[in-house]
């Protein structure tokens, strides 16, 4: 089809792809659960960070969740690159003060 593009896929939200990275991401080798912990889930998160430490695509994560891969319907979760949301919260905010 040609012409101009519809509103309603205009609107649609993006869907963001890791890259080829992801592919070495640790966290794809265990419970990804452990990740995404309940409210609470202080020992789950710790397991998750710990992991994260150690993945040879931390960086590559963390960029990732900072371009909103990390962001669904408004609310911030997971554990991403080792950091929680409100570390990735303060990542946001360090970087646009320095953009700014
Ligand atoms: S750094 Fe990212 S890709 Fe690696 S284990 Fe942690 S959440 Fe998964």
């Amino acid at each position: 089809m040609t012409g101009t593009p519809r509103p309603a896929a205009a609107a649609a939200p993006v869907l963001l792809i890791p890259g080829p990275w992801a592919e070495d991401a640790l966290c794809a080798q265990t419970d990804p659960d452990l990740w995404f912990p309940e409210i609470g889930g202080h020992r789950e998160a710790a397991t998750a960070r710990r992991i994260c430490r150690a993945c040879p695509v931390r960086a590559e994560c963390l960029d990732y969740a900072l371009a909103g891969a990390d962001t669904w319907n408004g609310f911030t979760t997971g554990i991403w690159g080792g950091t929680s949301p409100a570390e990735r919260k303060q990542i946001r905010r360090a970087r646009k003060a320095a953009a700014a």
